[in-house]
């Protein structure tokens, strides 16, 4: 994809070097190579290492951007102080060069500092709050976002992790100091909260804003540089993000590439310290394979099926509305909608008429006039919602128009557990109905099936909440309504099994883009003390040893 030249004129030439699309192949690059001094709170020495190369490659110079073709030249001394190396990754890949970038700023130790954090975070902030306009604008050229959907979901709540992070961060990067053994008593031994380093984030295109902005803020706040990759599905928040983005953040430590399936399997060749990737179970696994030939670590955030449980002791008139609010929100393209609802036969003759009731009040009598009621993303995703249709009875809704990739807010009942609609995420606004006998039936039905990114228990019974939290298995869990624990951001969100594995927002996300450096300052004195450890070994210094190292297996605390 390549920018308008009007837009290119008007960008500053900082802004058009962090501008990375898939057509673009050599990046400019002016750099310092000194090694800024450390404050305490930074690591003790620099790190030493030198970055990964291909043993052809030349130090960061007035020719670096031939360094993405990385074509015979000499290997120079590289390493901290001496000049970064600029090909640290795949040659011959497009885009080593902006890896190896990157990956020279985050040795130089630039992002470390809080206060460089912070200033990059508050960027984040005046982009949210001066490109507002531009975020509500491409995200309903892209799907008919409602505004007020996407004022909430792409704004207000990235303002909210913003902000918690920005509350906290002081607190998060302390080092944790932990308990010692007699031996080390008089040593320091702690937790440092070190940056991963370069890190490399995938989103999709369903909350095209918020799902690549809330991981970022996780990554910078924990002091990495970071390549975002936005969804090409959304090709209006996609040009959004990188003209607009790019003004905000340093170029030397945050870059947007643009890419499809194929420049991302390329970007995916070069070795990043850690990979958070949201999107499709099967994509992860792309993803996964992907980062397994570098040993990268991943979070992987993915989809499924959530299982939604009505139970009869349930306000059926309240759980209509917060089941129809969370399935038809965004047009049902949510990965935390609920998919399917369990309940009995006797339930689902009155919930059907109150979820009628709560569309209408919801969206008037015709949703394709409504402004609230967004629509399908593309051509493609279209086609499989719409054939997901055939499933079952249609109970509510089932209107279509292909030229506008509506599909009305939908109820199907008589669906069964062998239909197409059961056998994949729907991710659109179709909601099917399935009966069973019991909470005990509801509970087999869910935990036969792949364990779900969230799931969901309406009733006013504690003992069924605590029934079914107890003997299944999801990433979340959330009882009497939907969605809404994720707006939490002290809540750690994530999959389990098929639907993800780690979890981020608010300090998990820190967490996740943190590495935990296990460190022991000991003191260069004292040597009588070590002396019982070292050869020749005598049978007599094994108690001391023991004495001085052991941790004692504590009495049981009896509370009567
Ligand atoms: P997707 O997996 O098709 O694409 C996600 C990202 O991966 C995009 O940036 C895309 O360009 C890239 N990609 C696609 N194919 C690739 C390949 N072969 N190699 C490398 N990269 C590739 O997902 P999507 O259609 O954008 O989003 C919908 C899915 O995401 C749903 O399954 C939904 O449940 C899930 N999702 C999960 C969460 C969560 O927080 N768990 C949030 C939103 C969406």
């Amino acid at each position: 994809m390549l920018m308008p030249i009007s837009t290119l004129r008007s960008m500053s030439s900082s802004c058009m070097l962090l501008y990375f699309t898939s057509r673009v192949t050599t990046l400019s690059v002016e750099t310092g190579s000194s090694f800024p001094q450390l404050d305490m709170h930074q690591s003790l020495e620099p790190p030493g290492q030198q970055p990964p190369g291909c043993g052809k490659c030349s130090p960061m110079g007035s020719d670096a951007g031939k360094a993405a073709g990385c074509s015979g030249c000499s290997r120079g001394s590289g390493g901290i102080g001496k000049g970064p190396v600029i090909c640290s990754a795949v040659c011959g890949n497009p885009y080593a060069g902006l890896v190896s970038h990157l990956r020279a700023a985050w040795l130089s130790g630039k992002t470390r500092p809080m206060e460089y954090r912070v200033a990059q975070l508050e960027a984040l902030g005046r982009f949210l709050d001066e490109k507002k306009q531009d975020i509500l604008e491409a995200t309903a050229a892209d799907m008919g976002k409602p505004s007020f959907e996407a004022y909430f979901t792409e704004i207000l709540l990235c303002k909210n992790e913003l902000n918690s992070t920005l509350n906290n961060l002081c607190h998060w990067m302390k080092d944790e100091h932990v308990d010692k053994s007699l031996l080390t008593q008089l040593d320091c031994a702690f937790i440092r909260k070190d940056p991963y380093g370069v890190v490399l984030i995938i989103a999709p295109w369903n909350y095209p804003i918020h799902l690549f902005l809330v991981p970022l803020i996780g990554a910078i706040a924990a002091g990495n540089c970071v390549v975002v990759k936005p969804s090409e599905t959304t090709k209006n928040s996609e040009r959004l993000i990188a003209e607009m983005l790019t003004c905000y953040l340093d170029n030397d430590c945050f870059a947007v590439v643009t890419a499809g399936v194929q420049e991302t399997t390329r970007l995916l060749e070069n070795k990043f310290d850690y990979i958070f990737f949201t999107g499709s179970p099967s994509v992860g696994r792309i993803v996964m394979t992907a980062a397994a030939k570098h040993l990268t670590p991943v979070t992987l955030e993915l989809g499924g099926k959530n299982p939604c449980y009505v139970c009869d002791s349930c306000n059926v008139q309240n759980t209509a509305r917060r089941v129809a609010w969370g399935r038809f929100f965004n047009a049902g393209q949510t990965c935390v909608a609920p998919d399917y609802v369990l309940c009995s036969a006797e339930m689902q003759e009155k919930l059907l008429p109150a979820l009628r009731e709560a569309i209408t009040e919801f969206y008037g009598p015709n949703p394709r006039e409504s402004p609230d009621f967004g629509r399908i993303v593309g051509d493609r995703q279209f086609q499989r919602v719409q054939a997901l249709l055939h499933s079952g009875h249609t109970a509510i809704g089932g209107q279509t128009d292909a030229e506008e990739r509506y599909i009305a807010p939908t109820v199907l009942v008589e669906v069964q557990q062998d239909d197409p609609i059961m056998q994949e995420e729907i991710f659109g606004p179709i909601l099917p109905i399935l009966t069973v006998a019991s909470v005990d039936d509801a509970i087999a039905f869910i935990n036969a099936r792949e364990r779900p990114l969230v799931l969901y228990v309406f009733s006013s019974r504690k003992e069924v909440m605590k029934r079914v939290l107890e003997r299944t298995s999801s990433g979340g869990f959330c009882a009497n309504d939907t969605i809404m624990h994720m707006t939490i951001p002290s809540l750690p969100f994530g999959g389990i099994g098929q639907s993800g594995l780690g979890r981020y927002h608010g300090r998990s996300s820190f967490e996740t883009f943190s590495h935990q450096r296990s460190t022991l300052l000991r003191g260069a004195g004292r040597e009588t003390l070590n002396t019982p450890r070292y050869p020749p070994y005598a049978p007599h210094r094994l108690p001391l040893l023991r004495a001085a190292t052991e941790t004692k297996r504590q009495a049981t605390c009896l509370l009567l």
